[in-house]
């Protein structure tokens, strides 16, 4: 089975790769570089599952199976902030430094830090008239503390912790975090869609 990510990043195809391979043998993840679909995708949707299907839809025109993922924070007493903005809550794209701050001086006197990941993935078919499309979202639940901890991970795993370990999402290996995290969750259901359709 071949699948086409909507994306160019190498780092999230392979560990795409790696993940699905764990449940579908076989699978072959292709970027949109890989199928000569270029130029930038304008993530406009209002909410994780809009801009997942955005970029879903744009894979599938190559005429494979298209996926997309869309992930973020979501901060309880922030009203879900800072949610589709959490790659650009502080201004520029990808500034974690910048966007941890922020969230963190928006908390200040906060006492509920409940928060969590949120990793929403569509599948586009590309037959089909939309019917068979499929959407899956993986969670993990956890709290926003004010101190950094760990090296690892990016974005905002130094400040986010998870009560069952003990420690945040930066103090944890790669495949520690896969096994609870957002992405690892909505991967397992992915994998569940695409077995369905064989
Ligand atoms: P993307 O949709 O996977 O590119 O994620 C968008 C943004 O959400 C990232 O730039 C991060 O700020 C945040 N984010 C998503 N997943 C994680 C995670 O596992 N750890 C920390 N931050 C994350």
């Amino acid at each position: 089975m071949k699948i086409v990510l909507a994306s160019r990043n190498k780092k999230k195809k392979a560990e795409l790769q790696v993940l699905l391979s764990q449940y579908i043998e076989g699978i072959e993840i292709l970027s949109l570089d890989d199928v000569g679909i270029y130029g930038e995708i304008e993530e406009d949707g209002e909410t994780y599952e809009e801009n997942a299907l955005i970029k879903a839809r744009v894979a599938a025109s190559s005429g494979y199976i298209g996926v997309g993922d869309d992930s973020g924070l979501s901060v309880d007493a922030l009203g879900g902030a800072p949610g589709v903005y959490s790659a650009r809550y502080a201004g520029e794209h990808g500034d974690d430094e910048a966007n941890n701050r922020l969230l963190l001086e928006n908390l200040k006197n906060i006492e509920d830090r409940t928060a969590r990941f949120v990793c929403t993935i569509a599948c586009v078919f590309p037959e089909g008239d939309g019917r068979a499309d499929k959407i899956v979202r993986g969670e993990v639940k956890g709290k926003n503390i004010d101190e950094y901890r760990g090296d690892g991970g990016f974005g905002y795993d130094p400040i986010f912790y998870y009560p069952p370990f003990d420690k945040t999402l930066a103090e944890i290996p790669a495949d520690m975090k896969n096994s609870v995290s957002h992405r690892g969750h909505a991967i397992k259901k992915l994998a569940e869609k695409l077995l369905e359709r064989k």
